[in-house]
């Protein structure tokens, strides 16, 4: 086998209160070791949630993750979040250039590949997000546009344990749209080659996640698809029930 361990990775994007942290107490509750052993398990809350639920979490196999991340360490950068302080708070990943980022915050590939950097450094392992439009797949440029996404994103000398690749289609995410198994196969074969090509044979221990509407009803299908090596879940992390649904598809 390909020896890569699944990550089931939650994205509560701008959701979640102080009593959302019971969702994590709920996963942490109904996980079973049977699982544990399989798969990774990750949750990316809001910033302001970080803290207690890595309290929430302490002890258990599940990791807390920030959703954004500034490049720089620290500084004269009104309202941001550096890899540093993410680290600091006990969290282990962060996503990195996820596509509302890209669409809401202007963030380039250069960026990016700055704030993977950043993630390294603090020792947290960046979930870099790619992905085409619903326009891109239409013009038939969606592997050009993933492809150049990884290559400008990913550091020189990236390994499977500082870094995760999410391919999430842009319209795909939020709407219940999924491409089909044998499209997400053929993006996932071109990002694992274009890794290959970037960091060498470490490329084939990096996890390639898929995300985009993905749910315990389609999660099975989805996590079946060969170079898939787990999800990154918007919408269903918010319930316990279908989060712990999807990591179940292991
Ligand atoms: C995401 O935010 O990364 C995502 C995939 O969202 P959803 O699962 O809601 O489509």
């Amino acid at each position: 086998g390909h020896g890569r361990r699944p990550l089931v990775a939650g994205n509560w994007k701008m959701n979640g209160l102080r009593k959302s942290v019971s969702v994590v107490e709920s996963v942490r509750a109904r996980l079973t070791p049977d699982l544990t052993d399989r798969i990774d398990v990750l949750i990316c809350p809001p910033s302001t949630l970080i803290a207690s639920c890595v309290a929430a979490a302490y002890g258990s196999p599940i990791a807390i993750g920030g959703q954004n991340l500034h490049a720089k360490a620290s500084g004269a950068f009104t309202g941001s979040i550096s890899a540093e302080m993410l680290s600091d708070l006990g969290a282990r990943y962060v996503i990195v250039g996820h596509s509302e980022r890209r669409a809401y915050h202007h963030e380039t590939d250069d960026g990016v590949h700055a704030k993977a950097l950043a993630a390294r450094r603090a020792g947290l392992c960046g979930i870099i997000c790619v992905g085409e439009t619903q326009e891109e797949r239409e013009e038939g440029r969606t592997l050009d546009i993933v492809r150049a996404q990884l290559a400008i994103g990913v550091p020189k000398g990236a390994t499977a344990t500082d870094t995760v690749i999410a391919y999430e289609p842009v319209w795909a995410i939020g709407t219940g749209l999924t491409p089909t198994p044998a499209d997400i196969a053929e993006v996932h074969a071109s990002l694992r080659e274009m890794l290959t090509s970037l960091i060498g044979p470490e490329a084939a221990r990096v996890r390639i996640l898929y995300g985009g509407s993905v749910k315990p009803g389609n999660a099975r299908e989805l996590m079946s698809v060969e170079n898939v090596d787990g999800a990154l879940v918007g919408g269903a992390s918010l319930v316990a029930e279908d989060f712990l649904g999807i990591a179940q598809a292991y």
